[in-house]
């Protein structure tokens, strides 16, 4: 069952399992990637009187857990999804999609000597597939 999975993954992260978390998790998955908008829009579906600044409250404290991570987008909202094997982002700039781009190695940045690196994350922007061809 996928709530028994997001049940896990919660409980991994010492966090709580509530239903409104559950709920989070599910239409993250769903998406892949969500703004906060579209989370509150879904999840008003299901809890009816949930609001907004319960749903930032929630997303922090899973950010803060590193359960899912921000994506922030350039000129836009920002994206959130559940943490996965590293990955790149491609952003096409005409339908506003997110694609995952498989890239399973840290890029191999130089660093000046003395920064630690903690996160590395690549944005690309341009135009996808099905906008450039137009199909
Ligand atoms: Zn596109
Ligand atoms: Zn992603």
């Amino acid at each position: 069952m996928q709530s028994e999975r997001f049940t896990a993954l919660l409980r991994s992260r010492e966090l709580k399992s509530t239903p409104q978390r559950l709920a989070m998790l599910e239409i993250l998955e769903r998406y892949g990637h969500a703004d906060i908008e579209e989370i509150y829009n879904e999840i008003k579906e299901i809890f009816i009187s949930i609001s907004l600044a319960t749903v930032y409250k929630n997303i922090n404290t899973m950010l803060e857990a590193g359960l899912i991570q921000e994506i922030k987008i350039p000129n836009g909202k920002s994206k959130f999804e559940i943490v996965k094997e590293h990955h790149s982002h491609f952003f096409c700039t005409q339908c506003n999609r997110i694609y995952d781009i498989p890239h399973p190695q840290r890029l191999p940045l130089l660093l000046p000597d003395g920064f630690v690196p903690k996160e590395s994350m690549v944005m690309v922007t341009g135009v996808c597939a099905t906008c450039h061809t137009g199909a």
